[in-house]
């Protein structure tokens, strides 16, 4: 063929596997667009989120401070901070309720976003704290920790797998559309056979960054709190989605215009941080600990308080814990060291059974 002929054909772009665009379209999205436009996360809803959850990190860091000796202070880290406001308002309870641990406390975020970066550093100014930010948690120091990580987990890359007769294939991304392997056996998949047509969703880096927590947490004292939309079991099916402008796109739109996320995975994770040699408790719904850690009396200190801001908190509420809002498909999985690290750690607050993952039944 003629060379003139060769270029004036439309050229095919090179097939992307779909956690690579995933992850290079959440980078550019969160680097760029100020993602509160397009969703709202819990902490943005109502400061009840934070506050809760800053009342239970008084509780579980004492608990893991009462087993350290040489007066290590705390950390407190957070992974995807958005906004700051999860931390604002976990601070400013930790402050109030336990001033002692306050005293010792360091704060840490991972972030990647050098514009959500900033945002934080504003919202936290007058926190009282020290603050530093990571790119992942291996520059974070070693020592006593509590880490929290809400919506973190649902924007790292996922992979998909799709069953054509009895065998798996990837999805790749080319030229805006979906496009196949040949048959792939992953190991993530091995033994499962596939059925036509089926979805599977697997999350390398989520597992990866919970493995890495575990380990941590199986070497320094510290307990962690997932809190993401997902499934307590897993489940196939295809969940990945995109809004931009608040409202569901197609998730191959041009990459960084739209936030990607999927569903977790609960018991994968919660799996991944037992195999480390993490203790697990949950997945709790987010309505079950939120009410357990008191949202409902929070929520009428606050009406009793400003009257006509009632309105804007019951709704705010109703929100966070109705079954049919976030209450159920929110879930919260903490992962604790096991007791010969952290001897004075109990089964944190808000996870009712006490009861330790795999010691019940779970589906
Ligand atoms: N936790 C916040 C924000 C959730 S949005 C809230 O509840 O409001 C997801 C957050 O994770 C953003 O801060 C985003 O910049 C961050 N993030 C996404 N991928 C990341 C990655 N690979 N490493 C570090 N941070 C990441």
């Amino acid at each position: 063929m003629p060379a003139s002929a060769e270029a004036s054909m439309p050229q095919r772009g090179a097939p992307e596997r779909l956690d690579a665009f995933m992850a290079r379209a959440n980078a550019a999205y969160y680097a760029g667009r100020d993602p509160f436009a397009d969703f709202v996360t819990a902490p943005e809803i109502s400061q009840i989120f934070g506050e809760l959850l800053g009342a239970w990190c008084a509780v579980v860091g004492q608990g893991i401070l009462a087993g350290c000796t040489g007066g290590a202070g705390l950390m407190l880290v957070e992974a995807g901070p958005g906004r700051g406001t999860l931390m604002v308002d976990m601070v400013r309870v930790l402050v109030r309720v336990a001033p002692h641990l306050f005293a010792t406390l360091s704060v840490h975020l991972i972030e990647t976003s050098p514009r959500l970066r900033a945002a934080q550093k504003a919202a936290l100014s007058q926190s009282g704290v020290s603050v530093t930010w990571h790119d992942g948690l291996e520059s974070v120091p070693r020592g006593p920790m509590i880490l929290v990580a809400n919506e973190f987990l649902d924007a790292l890359p996922i992979r998909q797998f799709v069953g054509e007769e009895t065998e798996w294939r990837e999805r790749f991304v080319q030229d805006g559309v979906f496009a196949l392997s040949d048959r792939v056996e992953p190991s993530e998949l091995a033994g499962r056979v596939a059925e036509p047509g089926e979805v599977v969703e697997i999350c390398p880096v989520a597992c990866a960054f919970v493995r890495e927590v575990a380990a941590r947490l199986c070497a320094e004292p510290g307990v962690a709190l997932f809190i993401d939309y997902g499934t307590a079991v897993t489940a196939s099916g295809e969940t990945l989605q995109a809004l931009r402008d608040g409202r569901p796109v197609s998730p191959l739109v041009e990459a960084g215009t739209a936030d990607l996320t999927a569903h977790v995975d609960f018991e994968a994770i919660a799996h991944v941080a037992m195999d480390a040699g993490a203790l697990c408790f949950g997945p709790v719904e987010q309505g079950e600990l939120l009410v357990t850690l008191g949202a409902v009396e929070r929520a009428r200190a606050l009406c009793a308080a400003v009257p006509d801001q009632a309105n804007t908190v019951r709704t705010a509420l109703d929100r966070l814990i109705a079954p049919e809002r976030m209450g159920r498909l929110f879930k919260a999985l903490a992962v604790m060291s096991p007791a010969g690290i952290a001897p004075g750690l109990v089964a944190p607050p808000g996870f009712p059974d006490g009861v330790p993952y795999g010691q019940k039944e779970t589906r």
